[in-house]
């Protein structure tokens, strides 16, 4: 007698080989340690994961020091099977309100290999408001005060933004726009919305990830929903996100942190 599998793992078609959002259990919503993401990501042939947790606004205060001191925490860490995955110390910071407040470590800037931001219920006004000109103002008082250089979930239906005003200043600070795999999948992303800021982002040359917001081990690492979104768009998602490419991804990372450390 054969038994089947206790859950329905998605389809995959391919996966994230550099995976620049993934929750680990130190966010209130995340189910795995540092080292299972590591053997997830090996598992699945990844290359690269940066692990992004939420903000201390999300309800849970997370000490960043750790996991940002390489002395502690190295940037390659080999898995049980011995594959070296790399492992980004990143964050998921909130924009809190219409003056861009966060709750981003300003002390830690250039600790981090990666800065998010994104809009959560943490901004709850703004949730309330579902104004598009007042979260444009948002992010704008952020962009100004805080650094960013991935804008997580732009698309998310709780927090409607300008994607033409949204491409000009992915273009004006260099920040990566994200298109989200789990989002997509949970039905939290206004589709339509994100196909015109996708399109606006590949003609005016803005930089765009794929991301999977990966929660668990059926998410991370997982892009089945992006890669269906692309396929209908036409478009090649090879030319579209940086992060299919490791030297670009390198190049990009590098450059941001220089950025930061003169922030
Ligand atoms: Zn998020
Ligand atoms: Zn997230």
């Amino acid at each position: 007698m054969k038994f089947g599998r206790p859950f329905s793992q998605p389809k995959v078609t391919s996966v994230i080989r550099n995976d620049l959002h993934i929750h680990s259990a130190k966010s209130l919503c995340g189910l795995h340690s540092l080292m299972e993401i590591v053997e997830i990501a090996a598992n699945k042939r990844m290359r690269s994961v940066n692990i992004c947790d939420h903000g201390n606004a999300a309800g849970k205060k997370i000490d960043f020091s750790v996991i940002t001191n390489k002395n502690r925490c190295p940037g390659k860490i080999i898995s049980s099977k011995g594959t070296a995955i790399s492992v980004l110390a990143g964050i998921e910071a909130n924009i809190l309100d219409i003056d861009g407040n966060s709750d981003f470590p300003t002390e830690r800037i250039t600790a981090f290999d990666l800065v998010s931001a994104g809009f959560h219920s943490s901004a709850s006004a703004l949730a309330t408001s579902q104004s598009v000109e007042k979260n444009m103002r948002a992010l704008k008082n952020y962009l100004k005060r805080y650094p960013l250089d991935i804008l997580t979930h732009p698309c998310i239906t709780t927090f409607p933004l300008d994607n033409s005003q949204l491409v000009k200043l992915a273009l004006k600070y260099g920040f990566a726009l994200e298109v989200n795999n789990t989002n997509l999948r949970l039905g939290k992303t206004d589709v339509e919305r994100l196909q015109d800021m996708i399109q606006r982002a590949q003609d005016g040359g803005a930089i765009l990830c794929e991301n999977s917001d990966g929660h668990t081990f059926m998410e991370i690492g997982e892009n089945e929903q992006i890669v269906a979104l692309l396929k209908e768009m036409r478009l090649n998602g090879n030319d579209c996100f940086i992060n299919r490419d490791d030297k670009q991804l390198d190049d990009f990372l590098k450059r941001r942190k220089k950025i930061r450390s003169t922030f």
